[in-house]
């Protein structure tokens, strides 16, 4: 059963997958004309085409011909949960089977969607449930751009997506290549239209990668997983900084200022006498003087598997008060969409290992 499965999903061309270059050769392939590639993805990601029949403006035979040899989605939206303050978590199912989360966060006119970008996470940071059962795999580029698709043809024709981070499950760096396609098709006319500005990647630190980046001239915004003052501190809790350090994180983090002139967010999840002082805070001022930058404070969400606690509302604010005697620019992230297991790899956990 695995197997034919794996076989259906060879036959297909996934045209999630493709970049417009790509989808004209694809349509020359079969004897279309090269506008046909355009109108195609106006289909898809204008119009909210979700069969090949729907696209009135190609001939039959053509749409036959597509119907044939290549496919819309290759994911199927499994659960969508809702919450009270109308974040919504989706669940969606992999062609393999495996499942990935991704998140609508509602918050004025702004929609955000967070995207995952890897089945489970190699990096096993200490509070965070993508970890716990490990890298499955990372995802394709098409399997990125469904998560946003999906949502999009969910919403109501009087609500748009208005921006996309990539803070679901996964280390987007970890998986590059596919993300940087994603990430042009998110932001091209001919694709979902979505400007850099309004584009967050969310990294742990990967040097090389954020790096590559600074240079792909896409100028999005770059948010650091800090989670620490010093390195005594992020080795344990983030253990992928043992081979990194926390010096080259902040070095290249300027040079990525530096090239695209965008201030860097440092986010800080804070946890319960981990990293929650108010001499880490004055440490972690120290160590990011001279950079342009914000910091994002994150309250710990619990998860179950790990004995950890957020601080107090009012440590939280008493750390983020020093911070900002620093000059330094800090703001609490509301927890959004807690009683649907919205944090990080939870809800695709609970389903996994059940
Ligand atoms: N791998 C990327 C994306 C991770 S998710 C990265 O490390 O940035 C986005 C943010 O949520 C990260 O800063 C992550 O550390 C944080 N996070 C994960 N689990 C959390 C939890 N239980 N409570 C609070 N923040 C969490």
């Amino acid at each position: 059963m695995k197997r034919k499965m794996a076989m259906d999903t060879l036959q297909f061309t996934s045209i999630t997958e493709l970049n417009l270059s790509e989808m004209v050769e694809f349509c020359a392939s079969l004897e279309g004309p090269s506008y046909r590639g355009e109108q195609i993805f106006s289909w898809i990601y204008n119009k909210g085409a979700t069969s090949f029949n729907q696209m009135s403006n190609i001939p039959v035979s053509f749409r036959e011909q597509l119907a044939v040899k290549c496919r819309i989605f290759q994911t199927k939206m499994h659960i969508i949960t809702a919450s009270k303050d109308k974040t919504e978590k989706f669940l969606l199912r992999l062609p393999d089977n495996n499942f990935i989360e991704c998140v609508l966060l509602r918050d004025g006119k702004r929609n955000t969607v967070c995207v995952s970008t890897q089945v489970g996470c190699a990096m096993d940071c200490k509070f965070c449930a993508s970890g716990i059962l490990g890298l499955k795999r990372s995802l394709n580029t098409g399997e990125i751009i469904e998560q946003i698709l999906h949502i999009k043809n969910h919403l109501p024709s009087n609500e748009h997506i208005t921006n996309i981070v990539f803070m679901g499950i996964g280390e987007p760096l970890a998986n590059y290549e596919n993300v940087i396609k994603a990430l042009r098709i998110i932001n091209a006319d001919w694709g979902l239209g979505i400007g850099a500005r309004n584009i967050t990647i969310s990294t742990v630190g990967v040097i090389d990668g954020i790096r590559r980046l600074s240079r792909e001239g896409l100028k999005v915004n770059l948010a650091i997983s800090l989670h620490a003052p010093n390195d005594a501190i992020r080795n344990i809790i983030v253990p992928s900084n043992k081979k990194t350090g926390l010096r080259n994180i902040i070095a290249v983090a300027r040079e990525y200022f530096n090239a695209t002139r965008r201030d860097i967010c440092f986010e800080y999840t804070i946890i319960e006498g981990i990293n929650d002082s108010k001499q880490d805070a004055k440490l972690l001022a120290q160590t990011l003087k001279g950079v342009q930058c914000n910091i994002n404070i994150l309250p710990l969400n619990p998860v179950k598997e790990y004995n950890l606690t957020p601080p107090s509302p009012e440590a939280v604010e008493a750390f983020c008060s020093i911070l900002r005697n620093h000059g330094i620019v800090a703001t609490v992230r509301q927890k959004k969409g807690n009683n649907v297991n919205a944090a990080c790899g939870q809800l695709r956990l609970r389903i996994q290992k059940s």
